[in-house]
């Protein structure tokens, strides 16, 4: 039996298609013939469960190895094999709904993921590196022929007789010129890594020898002989296949190294398991949280029953949790069309939604079971919830129970209960509850003594998401409003009717504003006497919180290019009961207030971290002089 033919694709010829445009993924040519192996494989298994095959199973490895020298790679499974009639079938008869509508669909397509699924290219990719593919196959059907295919990479293919004995395909590819890299043991394996890690049948990559002692000789020399070693590549029953009740911690911890094996142990994780109204399984790790969690973002890995298909899960996870490691798996997630189209599936959004309410009932289960064990992992936490409390309303609902707000003594609270800690002294003359926070507890040291010492709370509120978080708060709690620690003297920082009275004059106020604006002799600063308790610094820098929000907005590029050009103006503070101001005014020579005035401005300066340079150089040399 010898027969030629013509591969019936309604467009010229294909392949020099197939190698132009999908020059950027190549390797993939792998996954694509050992996950047709596999499927092969769990077919003839499933015929066999069925009762429908009553041959022996036997050793279902698959098995991929290269040969240097004869520029071949092969992948061989002892699957269900193919009759000649199922070649012609489901190989040369590539259904495509029209020439024209393919080679418009390639212009558009960005990855070879799309055209390969969206058009069954899978066993053509083998083109991408072979310049002739064969098939030697037998079919498990009692009575059949082997079958032998070649084709060379044009539409001409031939089928004679094969000669396989055995039950399963063997696909050899003549690997081309170009493609050379592939016929190397390190680079084959590295793919191998990638997409085959965790197929559900067992893979072996080439074969490995190795000595072993036998013994002794008459001399008492020890003996070697040496052996196949099992080389299996893949754990073909990953954590995420089974059923949680039969995994321990460790399980998962060990499952983690494996697929990070630089990482630190991660915090907790959410074992997923769906199936209705989609098939979602996987395991998805909470990591330690570096600061460098940019380059952290994308390990979530994307399988689809077990074959890997991407890390870029950017549509399919919710964004606030991209930071997460693990796996997710699921034949529903439509892995080969555009980006635009999986946005808009409804799969996708089902999936989204799954995973999100999914990781907010285990942060409420977390911190319902040991409060002091969730406290302790906030710092890492926090960053997740703040972000999706932010960013996705859904979870932002659960998010309110587990929310906490730390304050500078390392105390937590939930919203509810910060809101009843605070309330009775924070709140304002137009009933605002007033949150006060810092965003640098070195920095803003004297101010949050000062808070403190007027009895307030203030919050840390030091991580990078939480100037968003703030607005967050601001929009969902209900008459509350925060002000950073530094935003005002603290006497002034909660608005009350009952403020100290000023015991100077209105000349003497009117004369130290003069001395302390010919002093500091800059712009920026604002100079205001106020009535503040005695105990109260004499002199305050502060800029307003509305100011500096904008300005911070302007900084982050908030397309806020005013306020970003606009000169810092800061407020200066003069303290008109502290004793130092009357010790100014009553000063004699004008040089003398000039330089106590500087004196204080400096100190002020100082406990906000912004004395530096020549300035600093002045104030220390003008200290020595005071002293
Ligand atoms: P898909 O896997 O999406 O069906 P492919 O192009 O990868 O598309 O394969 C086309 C068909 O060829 C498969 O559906 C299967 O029927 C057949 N086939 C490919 N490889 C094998 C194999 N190793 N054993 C048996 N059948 C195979
Ligand atoms: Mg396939």
């Amino acid at each position: 039996m010898q027969e030629k033919g013509t591969i019936s694709i309604h467009t010229e010829n294909i392949f020099p298609i197939i190698k132009k445009f999908l020059y950027s993924d190549h390797e993939i040519f792998l996954r694509e013939l050992v996950s047709n192996a596999v499927d092969a494989t769990q077919k003839i298994k499933r015929l066999a469960q069925l009762g429908q095959y009553h041959g022996e199973l036997g050793d279902v490895t698959v098995e991929v190895a290269f040969d240097k020298d004869k520029k071949t790679i092969t992948v061989s499974d002892k699957g269900l094999g193919m009759t000649a009639d199922e070649i012609k079938k489901y190989i040369n008869q590539i259904a495509f709904s029209g020439a024209t509508e393919f080679v418009e669909k390639f212009k558009e397509a960005k990855d070879a993921n799309e055209i390969i699924g969206k058009f069954g290219l899978g066993f053509y990719s083998a083109f991408m590196v072979a310049k002739q593919v064969e098939i030697n196959t037998l079919s498990y059907q009692e009575g059949a022929e082997a079958a032998r295919w070649t084709c060379d990479g044009s539409t001409e293919f031939e089928i004679s007789a094969g000669d396989r004995k055995t039950r399963g395909t063997d696909i050899i590819l003549h690997i081309n010129e170009d493609s050379e890299e592939f016929l190397d043991k390190w680079r084959l394996q590295g793919i191998l890594d990638k997409y085959a890690k965790f197929l559900p049948v067992p893979v072996k990559f080439g074969t490995k020898t190795e000595s072993i002692e036998d013994g002794v000789d008459d001399k008492g020399e020890k003996k070697w002989k040496s052996v196949e070693v099992d080389n299996i590549i893949n754990d073909s029953t990953p954590i995420w296949t089974k059923s949680p009740s039969d995994l321990k911690d460790e399980d998962y911890l060990n499952f983690y190294k494996e697929l990070y094996p630089m990482s630190e142990d991660p915090l907790f994780w959410i074992h997923l398991n769906v199936d209705y109204p989609f098939n979602l399984t996987g395991v998805l790790y909470f990591p330690k949280v570096k600061n460098d969690f940019e380059f952290q973002k994308s390990k979530i890995k994307l399988y689809s029953r077990q074959v890997f298909i991407t890390d870029e899960v950017k549509d399919i996870v919710p964004e606030f949790l991209m930071l997460l490691h693990g796996v997710i798996d699921s034949p529903d997630i439509p892995l080969n069309v555009s980006r635009s189209f999986l946005q808009s599936d409804s799969n996708v959004k089902k999936i989204n939604n799954y995973i999100t309410k999914k990781v907010a009932d285990k942060l409420a289960e977390l911190f319902k079971k040991d409060r002091k064990v969730y406290e302790e992992k906030w710092n890492d936490i926090g960053l997740f919830v703040k972000y999706g409390m932010i960013s996705e309303e859904k979870f932002a609902e659960k998010g309110k129970e587990f929310t906490l707000l730390k304050n500078t003594n390392g105390e937590f609270f939930t919203l509810t209960e910060y809101k009843d800690k605070v309330k009775a002294l924070q709140t304002d003359k137009n009933e605002q509850v007033v949150y006060l926070y810092a965003t640098d507890l070195a920095k803003q040291d004297a101010f949050v003594q000062s808070a403190n010492k007027k009895d307030y709370d203030v919050l840390q509120m030091d991580s990078p998401i939480d100037s968003h978080f703030i607005q967050h708060l601001e929009t969902k709690e209900e008459k509350t409003s925060l002000k950073r620690v530094d935003a005002d003297v603290a006497e002034k920082l909660i608005q009350k009717e009952d403020t100290y009275d000023s015991l100077l004059t209105e000349e003497q106020s009117k004369k130290v504003k003069e001395v302390f604006e010919k002093a500091i002799n800059n712009q920026a600063y604002s100079v205001e006497v106020e009535g503040l308790s005695p105990e109260e610094m004499p002199v305050t820098v502060t800029m307003e919180e509305f100011m500096r929000r904008m300005k911070e907005m302007a900084q982050m590029g908030g397309g806020m290019g005013f306020y970003g050009a606009m000169p810092d103006n800061y407020k200066v503070a003069i303290n008109g009961n502290h004793p130092l101001i009357d010790k100014i005014l009553k000063a004699e020579a004008e040089e003398d207030q000039a330089k106590l005035a500087k004196q204080a401005f400096d100190l002020a300066l100082l406990a906000q971290g912004m004395l530096t340079g020549k300035d600093l150089t002045a104030f220390v040399k003008r200290s020595v002089e005071l002293i």
